[in-house]
């Protein structure tokens, strides 16, 4: 455990305070499968914001988790499963189809909060992964951003595992355009998300201001 806490502190050291945009970047540390000792460790190492994977592990330890971090929810997410979270998540970065969008506004405005959401982006195109793709994104903003209980606050992406550095450059790159050009007509876009323990520093290098962090801060998950 007192691992957990050097590493934090090792990698937070390791961040730059800014990307090449002089956009703070924010690290969130990717929760999942991490036990409420071992999180609250990363809290005490200068971890603020904490995303969960699945809503029971959101439920399970919301009530044990010290130091008042945001909650960001950052995995798949069943529509009826949206009750759980409401008033309860700071952020969801996983909006990644457009019923998600419509019920989670609904469930909002029921219970009288506003949610602040990014919308995820397929950017590689994969099968086994959600989010809109870069030719639907823009309408898809359009058709989200006339709900009333939700507040789009920018874009979140995973891009594909490879090697290839040119490819990932490339997707980076269009994911800070398309943010950009959304940013450019909505004064809500700050968060563009992007980049994981393999890949933040090529993120950041491509403009990303908020990374999710699992291995570098707690170690290899055993598989689930
Ligand atoms: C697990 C996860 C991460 C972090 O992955 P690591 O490679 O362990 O850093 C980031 N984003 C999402 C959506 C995840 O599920």
């Amino acid at each position: 455990m007192a691992m957990i806490g050097e590493n934090v502190k090792n990698f937070l050291r390791t961040v730059p305070q800014t990307n090449p945009f002089g956009e703070k970047i924010t690290v969130v540390a990717a929760v999942k499968t991490q036990s409420p000792e071992a999180i609250n460790e990363a809290i005490a190492a200068g971890i603020t914001h904490i995303g969960d994977n699945h809503v029971q592990e959101f439920r399970d330890k919301y009530g044990e988790i010290c130091g008042n971090p945001q909650r960001h929810f950052i995995g798949h997410l069943q529509t009826n499963k949206i009750k759980y979270l409401v008033g309860r998540c700071d952020l969801y970065q996983s909006v990644d189809r457009l019923p998600l969008a419509q019920e989670l506004s609904k469930r909002s405005a029921a219970a009288g909060v506003v949610s602040n959401i990014l919308l995820q982006i397929n950017a590689g195109n994969e099968q086994t992964k959600g989010g809109f793709s870069f030719g639907e994104a823009e309408q898809m903003y359009s058709e989200i951003k006339k709900l009333p209980a939700l507040n789009t606050v920018g874009l979140m992406a995973m891009l594909p595992q490879s090697d290839d550095g040119a490819l990932l450059h490339g997707l980076a790159a269009q994911m800070r355009e398309l943010y950009d050009r959304l940013a450019a007509q909505d004064g809500n876009f700050k968060y563009l998300s992007m980049g994981m323990s393999g890949d933040w520093q090529l993120c950041v290098e491509c403009g990303s201001n908020m990374i999710r962090i699992g291995t570098a801060l707690f170690g290899q998950r055993a598989a689930t």
